[in-house]
């Protein structure tokens, strides 16, 4: 709370425990516990208690809600007032905009020679991070170095993919390990935008020499987005140095990036060749099963049921990344705060989802090329073999199926999708429509089917419409 004065947080806090009191259910006092530190400022003024919050839709839901409460809570402490006020204040963060909490892994100011860290998220632990075929490598990697920071050879560990996939979590999730089972190790997380930024002052302040020996004093670097020191010639020499140093000492280096080390451009190939020379690791995008089992757990996270159809709703609809999942969960929950005695049905989910949904489509719309690759590597038979016109039943089904899902999947038309294949519209056809008939009746088929379905992000039961 922001009140200053001690006895009016004190009561404050009394208000709280008492309100706590009054609630019969475990679902209220979990709601409690995120919608009261929305709450800023209560004081008492005259014959109101008057209590601040970020926006006019948490006046008139607090009000319903909590006023009543409150003010029994009061009369409970002797103080007899009017009315319990909720008024939008000043400079208030909404919900949408609340800091994530951090933990402080080092102070900000260097210690013992340390260099600074940034802070950590608090909740991007091991335990937090749902595994799936799409980051088990890197996941499994993560967890090597973790348990023996600079004693694997994944030394660097290069984690790379797509944004919103889980990087910054991985990375962050050895660095708690880490600091919970070797506190005395050095850990050190770190944007590669911030570091080249230090590295920039130390030059302007003709500090290089201590810049230098601190970075060289860490055990774990954690060196986030390393796609940014791109182009930055100068800064790479130094990085590169700083980095063999710590490489001949054993101590453990991570990077991620949203490509490759072999496609990090205006990168000097001496560095990119060093990079890889550890254990270089990607995160895909997550298959529906996977979306749908980090969903579950973000709603856990925040102790909150939303029914499985909802959830089966985000996973089917928001695919891009986990990020956009998140966002999409947090609207529905913030609904069902504000909204208790409306019961949340997919119709309105549909609605408070229009607008990503929407950007959705505009994102991700299936290649009839990626699903050549994916059924190619499914079946492990190579691309040339798909497209080629050989009739043995081996190569014969996997082309069927790749047909099956592109008339499925992408928006293409027939005579599109048999382009794709160097096939006639009718081969393209006849090819769905036998894998459509097959899966009717063999099991085993329809299952391999659906497991494609999964792996390229999309819902099994998008095959059915
Ligand atoms: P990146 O660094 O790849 O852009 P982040 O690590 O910031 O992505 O992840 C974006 C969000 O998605 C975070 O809130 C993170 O906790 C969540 N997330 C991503 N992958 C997973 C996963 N496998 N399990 C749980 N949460 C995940
Ligand atoms: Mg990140």
């Amino acid at each position: 709370m922001e009140e200053k004065n001690k006895s009016g947080d004190s009561l404050w806090n009394d208000i709280v425990r008492q309100v706590k009191m009054l609630l019969p259910t475990e679902l209220e006092r979990n709601r409690m516990d995120r919608l009261f530190p929305l709450m800023h400022s209560p004081k008492l003024d005259g014959n109101l208690y008057v209590i601040e919050v970020g926006e006019q839709i948490q006046v008139e839901m607090f009000t319903n809600l909590y006023s009543k409460m409150i003010l029994e809570a009061l009369q409970t402490f002797g103080i007899k007032i009017g009315e319990v006020r909720f008024v939008v204040g000043k400079d208030i963060t909404t919900v949408q905009q609340q800091q994530p909490q951090f933990r402080h892994t080092v102070q900000n100011t260097p210690q013992r020679g340390v260099p600074s860290t940034m802070p950590m998220h608090e909740n991007y632990t091991f335990e937090n991070f749902v595994k799936g075929p799409s980051n088990s490598f890197a996941h499994a990697a993560a967890t090597a170095v973790a348990k023996g920071p600079g004693r694997t050879s994944y030394n660097p560990l290069f984690i790379y993919g797509g944004t919103g996939l889980g990087k910054t979590h991985l990375m962050e999730a050895i660095g708690h390990y880490v600091l919970d089972k070797h506190p005395e190790m050095s850990v050190c997380y770190i944007t590669s935008e911030t570091f080249l930024n230090e590295y920039v002052n130390a030059l302007q302040n003709d500090a290089m020499q201590a810049f230098r020996e601190r970075y060289r004093k860490v055990d774990l670097l954690l060196l986030d987005d390393v796609q940014f020191i791109a182009g930055k010639n100068q800064f790479q020499e130094e990085f590169f140095n700083t980095f063999n140093s710590l490489m001949g000492l054993h101590k453990q280096v991570v990077m991620t990036s949203d490509v490759a080390p072999k496609d990090l451009k205006g990168c000097e190939e001496r560095l990119t060749g060093r990079f890889q020379q550890g254990m270089v690791v990607e995160i895909e995008s997550p298959s529906y099963e996977t979306r749908l089992a980090i969903l579950k757990s973000k709603a856990n996270a925040v102790r909150h049921h939303i029914p499985d159809e909802i959830l089966k709703f985000i996973a089917e609809n928001i695919r891009s990344h986990v990020r956009a999942m998140e966002g999409a969960l947090n609207r529905v929950v913030t609904f069902v705060d504000f909204n208790t005695d409306i019961p949340l049905t997919l119709e309105i989910t549909q609605h408070l989802l229009k607008d990503s949904i929407e950007e959705e489509k505009t994102i991700k719309d299936l290649t009839v090329d990626e699903i050549m690759r994916t059924v190619a590597q499914f079946y492990g038979v190579k691309m040339d073999d798909i497209l080629s016109k050989e009739r043995t039943q081996t190569l014969v089904t996997p082309r069927q199926v790749a047909m099956f899902l592109s008339c499925k999947l992408t928006t293409r038309s027939l005579v599109e999708i048999g382009r794709a294949f160097e096939k006639t519209h009718a081969t393209v056809y006849h090819g769905a429509q036998t894998i459509q008939k097959r899966i009717d009746v063999e099991s085993d088929l329809r299952k391999t089917v659906e497991n494609i379905t999964s792996q390229l992000g999309r819902n099994p039961s998008e095959l059915t419409k």
